[in-house]
């Protein structure tokens, strides 16, 4: 079975980077029937918050990615000591005692050389161990090149020489990321890695790692990271914010995963893809072997088709934490009535919120531009034939709410535009909004009249 892993080190929050590698792993696996794991890396304690653990948590059960099982490396010392020690009485890791002064003077003496620092393997042949010294595990790395193959990349070949024997466990106890790395790889059945390519050089310390305790690597895809506008690393300078940011500006989770999703996958020129289509479609073949650049124009535009074509119900749902106070007066219905004329118009949930406020809530004041460009001195009369007609009105069908408007018009002899855009003013504050019908029936009878009656004063 197809087994994938999101792996993050809660040393900060969930960025977008980090999301679209989750993504990615989520949707294979569920494109394939298999399993997604949640592994918290959190064995650096310095660095290591439980705030963003908890970020993260939230991040990705906001975005939908919901994992079939979650662990945390923290926990898990005793699997990683059983794994060490097999290393160990193999001959295959080793104690090293050297002080810290020796290896910046190794270190020196090699730059002087014009060699890359390396250590020298001095600790591993020893005979006897100096006790009360503090040492590190290394590997014994094996004299033979290291191969792997990338989905993406191909054929991959390293030379042992580009590296040395690195650590794997610290003076202090704790692991170093690659050991944990593969051991819990091992231990969780992971079947594919995906990740940024920024790791293929660890992915090589990892395949020797894999071959000194005889197990075989899952296959490896490894993905170009993002980019900002200017072709640099995306970071926070381009907007590169956390996840739940994302969420605050009223980006709906389904389009922020889908447009990370494209950021690196594409399905022909689809840009547009639901939940259930991205696990359809989604497959390592179709991951782009460029970067790609990360545009916030383009994700406010993947996010205003999603909220277009999303069912008003399930966009109420997200809309919520952006109404105001006094929508909640109103039941869903109601305001579910409000958001279907104006869906298509808002880019984002804060934008829609906004356009459905005067539903809920009398405008305090009138667009003053608006005001000037259709209110004139006849308005008044206007309005006031039409309040008497509404009064007796039926607010329920449209055709009755136009014939009184179109009586209106005949009496006066008027164009609409002189009669419909200031009650829109009167009823929303502003001179653009909904069709005058629409939002008639829905802020019915009393409360037209009343803000009508209001402009009037
Ligand atoms: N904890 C590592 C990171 O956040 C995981 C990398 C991996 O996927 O193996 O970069």
């Amino acid at each position: 079975m197809v087994r994938t892993r999101f792996a993050p080190s809660p040393t900060g929050h969930l960025h977008i980077g980090g999301l679209r590698t989750a993504i990615f792993n989520y949707l294979f696996a569920k494109a394939n029937g298999g399993e997604f794991i949640l592994r918290i890396e959190d064995t650096d304690k310095e660095r290591s918050r439980e705030e963003f653990t908890q970020a993260i948590l939230d991040g990705l059960e906001w975005c939908g990615i919901n994992w079939d099982d979650i662990c945390y490396q923290s926990k898990r010392n005793g699997i990683y000591e059983k794994y060490l020690n097999r290393l160990i009485e193999e001959g295959k890791a080793y104690r090293c005692y050297c002080s810290k002064e020796r290896l910046e003077r190794l270190k020196e003496e090699q730059l002087k050389r014009g060699e890359n620092p390396h250590y020298d393997g001095h600790c591993r042949n020893l005979n006897e161990y100096p006790e009360d010294k503090p040492y590190v595990i290394r590997v014994k790395l094996p004299e033979d090149n290291i191969d792997f193959f990338d989905h993406l990349h191909g054929d991959m070949h390293f030379s042992y020489k580009e590296f040395d024997d690195f650590i794997i466990r610290r003076s202090d106890g704790s692991f170093m990321y690659n050991f944990t790395n593969v051991v819990d790889d091992i231990e969780c059945g992971i079947t594919h890695v995906i990740r940024g390519d920024d790791h293929l050089t660890n992915t090589a310390k990892q395949i020797v790692l894999y071959r000194l305790l005889g197990e075989n690597p899952p296959e490896y895809t490894h993905v170009p990271m993002i980019l900002g506008e200017d072709k640099t690393r995306l970071s926070k300078r381009h907007g590169a914010k956390s996840v739940l940011e994302y969420k605050q500006m009223g980006i709906l989770p389904v389009a922020l995963v889908n447009y990370l999703l494209r950021l690196g996958f594409s399905y022909g020129d689809k840009e547009i893809f639901s939940f259930d289509e991205m696990v359809k479609y989604f497959s390592l073949d179709r991951l782009n072997k460029s970067a790609a650049v990360f545009n916030p124009d383009k994700l406010i535009w993947v996010n205003f088709e999603h909220m277009k074509m999303m069912k008003p119900e399930e966009l109420l749902k997200h809309l919520k934490p952006f109404l105001d106070e006094e929508c909640f007066n109103f039941d869903d219905s109601y305001l579910i009535e409000a958001i279907k004329t104006r869906q298509t118009k808002a880019q984002t949930l804060v934008e829609l919120a906004d356009e459905i406020r005067f539903y809920c809530k009398p405008p305090e004041d009138y667009d003053k531009k608006a005001l000037k460009k259709y209110v004139k001195a006849s308005t008044r009369e206007y309005i006031i034939s039409l309040l008497e007609k509404l009064k007796d009105a039926d607010f329920s069908s449209e055709e009755t709410l136009e014939a009184v408007f179109e009586s209106v018009l005949e009496r006066f002899d008027i164009k609409m535009v002189k009669l419909a855009q200031p009650v829109r003013i009167a009823l929303t504050g502003r001179g653009i909004g909904p069709g005058i019908y629409e939002m008639l029936m829905i802020l019915g009878k009393n409360e037209t009249i009343n803000r009508l009656e209001k402009f009037l004063n």
